[in-house]
């Protein structure tokens, strides 16, 4: 019998010790903090071994292959002892993707992750047999292991990337990149890119690799590396034979002698990041034979994703939208370039090295007042200072929310796009983002 460690009791360490348990592996689960109630019950109820708040080591390094949490870095004790002992250390995607023959289609990139792999699956799910996974919802490794679908739209980061040996998405999406996480990548932004880019690793030329053209950083990686997927472009900005670009206030999309045109303004979700979140999805669809009827309708009736760009209430012609997901300046960027009216733009949190100063001249033009709502604001009251006539501080979400409603004016907006991390004063950006909608409900 082989041996199966997980590190990480988590939703995907619980998902694939159900799976390994199922295919007949001798499982063993380690955490070194507190497992939730939730998953050691599951554990418990399906005799599954594990241990909280340490790493045995003699129950750990005996493993014939080990599935890593995303959350574990490569830098810990234990996960470098396992290295030196040649003992495979692999991600839960490529562990789940052994035992499925479904059609899985990977999307990835930094920011528009979440949004794209939602709307994917909206576009999917009236047609095909089809299940989202990876950072979202459950994991993949229990739905393999519970129930088979046909298709699967996984939502992967770089951690999960990192830890595939054989795993070959039928369709990649790349949706675009800026730094992110670099602590995990020796500060190497190179690095984080390359993780990225794993995601096309297996693929043969009968895949699909659909991505950002606009964005330098990949047509730059795809310059100078071989990448063997059929590459499906889309772009803002430039025309394409073959790919989604604009036309004419429309989604143009080429695909092989495939065509397929929709009117931008019939796209449920605004912003220019949710015109390329969309014709990712189009791609995607287009290419698992939806038909064309379907993902018009779909793209138009999105309900959108909560916390990202979410309309929230409109108060006496003041629209609040609610971005917490935005934890970083690229997200930022595209909220408050989609800013149609004069904006009251609350910001700030756990700063991660975040550069300001892409966002100057936006700020100059769409942003009437600032509210701070961080621990330490300083360097935000610094870039900012000059550019707007009113900058203030809050200690809360409800001081926050008080102060723009007596800032904006009718026909503005209040945006909450925060550009950072938010574990100084709240939970996580849920949290935040909830605080957000209950203080608006309460003007
Ligand atoms: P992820 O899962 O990659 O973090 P989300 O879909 O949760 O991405 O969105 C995170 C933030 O980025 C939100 O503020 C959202 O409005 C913004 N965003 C969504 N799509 C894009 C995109 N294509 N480019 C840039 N920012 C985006």
């Amino acid at each position: 019998m082989k041996r199966l460690v997980v590190l990480g009791g988590g939703e995907s360490g619980v998902g694939t010790a159900l799976l390994g348990k199922q295919k007949g592996y001798q499982v063993f689960v380690s955490d070194k903090g507190a497992i939730k109630e939730k998953y050691k019950n599951v554990l418990v109820h399906n005799a599954i071994e594990w241990e909280e708040l340490q790493h045995t080591e003699a129950k750990i390094l005996n493993a014939d292959v080990v599935m890593k949490s995303p959350g574990i870095p490569d830098k810990v004790a234990i996960v470098e002892k396992l290295i030196e002992k040649r003992i495979p250390v692999i991600s839960e995607i490529e562990f789940a993707s052994q035992f499925t023959n479904a059609t899985l289609v990977g999307i990835t990139g930094s920011n528009g992750k979440t949004t794209t792999t939602m709307l994917t699956y909206h576009l999917l799910k009236d047609e095909l047999n089809v299940s989202m996974a990876g950072n979202i919802g459950d994991s993949f490794a229990e739905q393999v292991a519970h129930q088979e679908y046909k298709n699967y739209v996984l939502e992967l980061s770089s951690f999960q990337l990192d830890g595939i040996v054989e795993f070959r998405p039928h369709i990649a999406v790349i949706t675009n990149l800026s730094e992110d996480h670099l602590d995990r990548y020796d500060y190497q932004y190179e690095k984080y890119i390359a993780s990225k880019f794993r995601i096309t690793k297996n693929q043969t030329a009968d895949d699909y690799l659909i991505y950002d053209a606009d964005d330098v950083e990949i047509e730059k990686y795809l310059n100078v590396h071989n990448v063997q997927a059929t590459l499906i472009p889309f772009s803002l900005q430039k025309q394409l034979k073959q790919g989604v670009c604009l036309d004419q206030e429309h989604i143009k999309l080429t695909i092989k002698e495939e065509t397929l045109t929709m009117p931008v303004k019939d796209l449920a979700l605004e912003g220019k990041h949710n015109i390329k979140n969309a014709m990712a999805s189009a791609a995607v669809a287009n290419l698992l034979k939806i038909r064309k009827a379907t993902i018009r309708e779909s793209l138009s009736n999105f309900q959108g994703v909560e916390h990202r760009l979410e309309n929230v209430l409109k108060i006496q012609n003041v629209q609040y939208i609610n971005d917490s997901k935005a934890t970083n300046v690229n997200a930022v960027f595209y909220a408050l370039d989609s800013m149609q009216a004069p904006t009251v733009w609350i910001v700030g949190g756990v700063d991660k090295g975040n550069d300001y100063s892409e966002l100057l001249s936006l700020v100059n033009e769409k942003v009437k007042a600032i509210i701070c709502l961080g621990a330490d604001n300083n360097k935000i009251k610094h870039v900012f200072n000059n550019t707007v006539e009113t900058l203030v501080e809050a200690s809360s979400m409800e001081e926050a929310v008080q102060l723009a409603y007596r800032l904006a004016e009718k026909g503005d907006n209040v945006l909450l796009s925060p550009a950072c991390a938010s574990f100084d004063l709240f939970e996580n950006y849920e949290d935040r983002g909830r605080q957000f909608k209950a203080a608006v409900r309460k003007l």
